[in-house]
């Protein structure tokens, strides 16, 4: 490798003469520094300078057509990049041919670059950018540029083989030994295998301040020398210009941010690449003395500005040191903006309990004894601190399952383009409404946008009020709807002993395992239904009236109930019939927990005057809408306006919309059904073992297992729950209770469920119950 380290010293006049002949160029002939190549700038009299090369004759035909080409291809595929053309000869040829005392020499002769070598100056903070902007366009531009050449060749320079310059340490300055030592170990270890898989093709890997040219304004003008083209990790464009243009009178940290920044505003790093950089930007600096010293056990001087890398780099390196290489990795993270977990992540659950404490409340309001402390999910998986994974049976909110990767690049596409409000036309609000109203049917074609479920339900029950002109509303017994005022009025579970809500009344669940009817007793749901009439009539004589019904069609609060069939439509009629709406919180039961249904009033067969959703609908994206029809919204705006300022911004749509195709493209209403019904045969198994288990119901992937301590007295076991709980937690599932009675199981999981994870629920379940 090291012939080519001395550059040809051919006479001028040969060269003139040669390229007079081969090229038609005469003119004024200057000399250029050059490692491996003579160099000259010939400026013809007339017309445009250009620089010729007499190149190296070991370097080989093949890499110097390959040069040549590359720089052909570049001037295709983007046009405007600064860099040289090649100007091929008379002949048409790539090449030219110089033999001279019998050695041959290629030619090569390319366009002049205006501008000024960079050289000793240092580039602006926008000219950083800039210069990491071009980096990656020279990338790009070379993407799809095949040649066998550069994969084959060995260059002294590849930051890959800096591992056979291992024996130079020991002629480095005895300071430096044990740094470059550290380096090289490090670059063996972690580095090398990283880049085994990191993407690879030809690159420039060469760009330093003496390959580049600035513009009077300091501007990055052009980039120059392609003498080093390699086929190799993309990323050692970035790693060796970052290791170049840094210096140790400027800040680096700026220096190497704006450089992250500018290439990843072109194209953005993947994350192995942004982790490596450091540690690759210590090797680009380690390999100058050591290349020097390589030159100088062989006899061969460094010339030029080599001599001023070689003194800048290992200070360079001790001054990237001394600022700190996790320090350095997390800046260079940023700039390509892989954010990074909280810098003061806790090490242990203890530790994050007791910050939460401090922080958020001493009374923690968490699942849990000890709390679990979740650092990731994925699909239908969450991850604790500890490293343990648990199989998520009861969380509603990741419907199609957490992080789900085309849902999580929506959000991140539509942040990363426009998020914006429902004051301007938006395309995510617009053709979300449209979705949802296709999916409601039934002439719900108004749609408004909020936050949350609360916020929807209170906006429905604002609408049904200024509606019907009547102020009572009605719900189930231990209901839940939301945490606003209007709407705790609503949610009798959010305080069951001090509830008092004088314009609300209480509908008794329709509960046919522990109700006052049974599943046996004929036209159950017509019974059930009629003990609203009473609470009907009390709203009219108080002279409240009723404006609103609101019912979770899944029942989820009260434990999970399978309504008996014509329930619902028998309340709504007497709710319609006294003059009030009915509001279908799809909150729970929608976007196919209660698969095959789309929506829980469906399975009921029942039409809604509103449909109000949250929770699922984004998948974790704040999401909240009412659905209803246009006479009421058109009523209900004759009041006034009504804008909230995040609903139906941009990447809500965007999520919500993901979450749709989803639901669709992996068929989940058909999987809820499937796997839900699964799930049950399986968990009703599980009674012939655990007399504990009273009743296994539910619709879809709404699932409820109620438990009691004697099967024929019913006798409530909530006392147990909290305890069953944590051991089912400790079977690696997680469940939670619900139901007035706090006895039953509600699981209710993202509706990705498998039947495989089925399995695994029912038998951690088992177990759990065996050891209760
Ligand atoms: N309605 C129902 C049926 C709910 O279960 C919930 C939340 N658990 C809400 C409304 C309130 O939604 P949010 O927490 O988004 O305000």
């Amino acid at each position: 490798m090291l012939e080519t380290l001395r550059p040809p010293a051919l006479p001028l006049d040969v060269l003139q003469a040669f390229a007079l002949q081969a090229y038609g160029l005469a003119g004024t002939w200057s000399a250029l520094e050059g490692e491996r190549d003579q160099n000259y700038r010939l400026s013809p009299a007339d017309g445009r300078s250009a620089v010729f090369k007499v190149c190296h004759p070991a370097e080989g035909d093949a890499v110097l057509r390959c040069q040549a080409l590359a720089l052909e291809h570049i001037a295709a595929a983007d046009p405007s990049l600064p860099v040289p053309r090649l100007v091929r000869t008379r002949d048409g040829e790539l090449l030219g041919r110089l033999v001279h005392d019998g050695v041959d020499y290629p030619v090569m002769v390319l366009s002049w670059l205006d501008g000024q070598v960079l050289g000793g100056e240092t580039l602006s903070r926008d000219s950083l950018f800039d210069l990491g902007q071009l980096l990656a366009r020279l990338g790009l531009a070379l993407r799809g540029f095949v040649h066998g050449a550069p994969a084959g060749r060995d260059l002294v320079w590849d930051t890959r083989h800096v591992l056979r310059l291992a024996g130079e340490v020991d002629n480095l300055p005895a300071e430096d030994r044990a740094l470059a030592q550290d380096i090289l170990a490090r670059h063996e270890t972690v580095t090398m295998p990283a880049m085994r898989r990191m993407r690879s093709q030809i690159i420039h890997g060469d760009v330093h301040p003496h390959n580049a040219l600035v513009d009077d304004r300091g501007r990055v003008s052009g980039i120059i020398d392609f003498g080093d083209m390699v086929h190799g990790p993309l990323i050692l464009d970035l790693a060796n210009a970052a290791g170049d243009f840094l210096s140790p009178g400027q800040d680096s940290e700026e220096t190497l941010f704006q450089l992250v920044r500018g290439y990843c505003s072109v194209t953005p790093l993947e994350e192995a690449e942004a982790d490596a950089l450091v540690d690759l930007i210590e090797v680009r600096l380690l390999m100058t003395p050591l290349i020097d010293a390589l030159k100088a056990s062989n006899g061969i001087a460094s010339q030029g500005y080599f001599q001023a890398f070689n003194s800048r780099s290992m200070p360079m390196i001790r001054a990237m040191r001394a600022l700190g290489r996790d320090r350095l990795r997390g800046l260079v993270r940023r700039a390509a903006a892989f954010p990074t977990v909280p810098p003061q992540h806790p090490k242990t659950a203890a530790e994050a309990i007791a910050r939460r404490r401090k922080v958020m409340g001493e009374k923690l309001y968490v699942f849990y004894d000890p709390p679990l402390h979740m650092v990731k999910g994925e699909g239908v998986w969450l991850t604790a601190s500890d490293g343990r994974r648990y199989l998520d049976c009861y969380n509603n909110v990741p419907h199609v399952g957490h992080a789900h990767p085309y849902v999580a690049e929506a959000i991140a596409r539509q942040a990363r383009t426009l998020n914006t409000n429902t004051r301007y036309i938006t395309d995510q609000a617009l053709e979300y409404a449209e979705r949802l109203t296709e999916l409601a049917g039934e002439g719900l074609t108004s749609v408004t946008f909020v936050n949350s479920g609360s916020e929807a339900n209170d906006l429905a029950w604002r609408m049904a009020k200024a509606f019907t002109g009547h102020t009572g509303g009605l719900c189930m017994d231990f209901a839940y709807h939301g945490v606003s005022e209007s709407i705790d009025a609503f949610s009798p579970s959010n305080a069951p002993d001090h509830w008092n809500a004088a314009h609300i009344r209480q509908l008794p669940a329709p509960d046919v395992y522990r109700g006052p009817y049974g599943e046996r007793e004929g036209d159950v749901g017509a019974r059930y239904a009629a003990l609203a009439e009473p609470l009907i009539a009390d709203l009219q004589e108080k002279g409240l009236g009723v404006a609103a019904l609101m019912v979770d069609s899944a029942f989820m609060t009260n434990g999970i109930l399978d309504a008996p069939a014509g329930y619902l439509q028998a309340v709504v009629d007497r709710v319609h019939k006294a003059g009030g709406l009915f509001i279908a919180d799809e909150v729970q039961s929608g976007f196919g927990r209660m698969g095959p249904s789309f929506w829980g009033h469906r399975h009921h067969g029942v039409t809604p005057d509103f449909i109000t959703i949250g929770k699922p609908a984004g998948n974790g994206y704040p999401l909240g809408v009412v659905i209803t029809r246009p006479e009421i919204l058109s009523h209900f705006l004759q009041f006034g306006p009504f804008f909230s300022t995040f609903g139906g911004n941009n990447v809500a749509g965007a999520a919500g919309m993901a979450v749709l195709d989803v639901i669709r493209d992996e068929r989940l209403l058909e999987n809820a059904r499937d796997v839900g019904a699964y799930f049950r045969q399986g968990l009703a198994g599980l009674m012939q073992k655990h007399a504990l288990i009273g009743d296994v119901r539910g619709v879809g992937l709404a699932t409820g297992v109620e438990l009691v301590h004697d099967r024929r007295s019913k006798a409530p076991a909530g006392d147990v729950m909290a305890r069953l709980l944590n051991l089912i937690r400790d079977e690696g599932a997680l469940i939670g209770g619900e139901g007035k009675l706090g006895n039953v199981l509600k699981i209710r999981p993202p509706i990705v469920f498998s039947r495989a994870n089925a399995d695994f629920a029912v038998a951690a379940v088992d177990r759990a119950l065996a050891r209760l």
